[in-house]
């Protein structure tokens, strides 16, 4: 859900990890360990990229590689697991890292002047690991043990450090702004989409930005009434708003992308009801902005749904959807999207 693919540069790179490894509490190792040797961990950015002969001004050729990061507020331990060779491969055991959630970063180099594209690869979601905890739960612990919140939270930052830097992009593929130099000057990009910028730089006024990006908004319906019945999915980050007077139904958000699968998949998301067991409610989008760029409408980052009651005045931060994709004014400017009709 939260992993990113981009392009960087060696220099780039290199400011990844000096943030992963300065900013972070994230430890960095190897994903597998040579033969015959312990897996390593590394001690700084240099570290990694001596490691791997990287040379930040390399131009034409470069080795790729796969680190995995462990956060230990998100994890308390991080398994380090022997791997014993079967005879034939003329060698007898190395390492590997593992664990419910580790990010892996895979840095795929630099082949005949082509820069190939990087990602941050979650090892699991907390959804994923529970549904897997019979088989590896003996090995990992409880996934319960794990703070999701904490990774999320890591994931997030991380992503955040990517997109801030970058000026483009290519399918879902962010480009970052020193990947993008090389792109014109010395190489190219390992990539068969165009290449398209990530803003288009059009210059707002202030009072235009603060009118596009409100803090909140309530949900009124088409009929003007502002009551509704609601049905969410918390873990899915899905949600269904049905008026009380009218009864027209609007998906909330971006609902509507993943809603018949989630239904297919996991039945039709519970009604929401307050601790008096009420059913109808108010409905408050509370936006989250990304950085602003001068001149822009922010995009948003997350957007939070509060309830209140409107029997009992019972007010509740139900939950927080993410958004991980731009533009996003369609999240602003309407927030309640028309159904088809479903019957529910
Ligand atoms: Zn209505
Ligand atoms: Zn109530």
């Amino acid at each position: 859900m939260s992993d990113i693919s981009f392009y960087a540069s060696p220099k780039e790179l290199y400011d990844i990890l000096e943030f992963v490894l300065t900013e972070t509490d994230i430890e960095v190792y190897e994903t597998y360990s040579g033969h015959e040797r312990e897996l390593k961990k590394f001690k700084n950015a240099a570290d990694v990229l001596q490691w791997y002969s990287i040379n930040i001004t390399e131009e034409r050729n470069c080795k790729g590689f796969r680190i995995a990061f462990y956060s230990p507020s998100v994890m308390k331990n991080r398994i380090i697991t022997k791997i014993n060779l079967k005879k034939e491969t003329g060698h007898i055991y190395r390492y590997c890292i593992e664990g419910w959630a580790l990010i892996i970063f895979s840095f795929e180099g630099i082949k005949d002047g082509r820069l190939c594209g990087s990602d941050f690869f979650l090892s699991n979601s907390e959804k994923r690991a529970k549904q897997w905890e019979d088989t590896y739960g003996d090995k990992f612990g409880p996934a319960s043990d794990v703070n999701w919140d904490a990774f999320l939270e890591l994931s997030k930052k991380l992503n955040k450090v990517i997109k801030k830097s970058s000026v483009a992009k290519t399918g879902s593929c962010y480009i970052m702004e020193d990947a993008m130099h090389f792109s014109k000057t010395k190489g190219r990009l390992a990539t068969m989409y165009p290449i398209v910028p990530l803003r288009q730089v059009k210059e707002k006024t202030p009072e235009e930005i603060r009118k596009a990006s409100p803090p909140r908004k309530d949900a009124i319906c088409t009929c003007g009434n502002n009551t509704f019945h609601l049905r969410l999915n918390r873990l899915e980050s899905v949600g269904l708003a049905a008026c009380t007077k009218c009864h027209t139904q609007f998906y909330l958000l971006d609902s509507g992308d993943h809603w018949d699968e989630i239904v297919e998949e996991e039945g039709l998301p519970r009604q929401v009801k307050c601790t008096k067991v009420h059913n109808a409610f108010g409905i408050i989008f509370v936006y989250d902005y990304r950085d602003p760029i001068e001149g822009e409408v922010p995009d948003v980052e997350s957007v939070g749904i509060v309830t209140i009651c409107a029997t009992c005045g019972y007010r509740k931060h139900q939950m927080t959807i993410e958004i991980d994709y731009s533009p996003t004014d369609t999240l602003v400017n309407q927030p309640l999207v028309l159904t088809k009709k479903i019957n529910v």
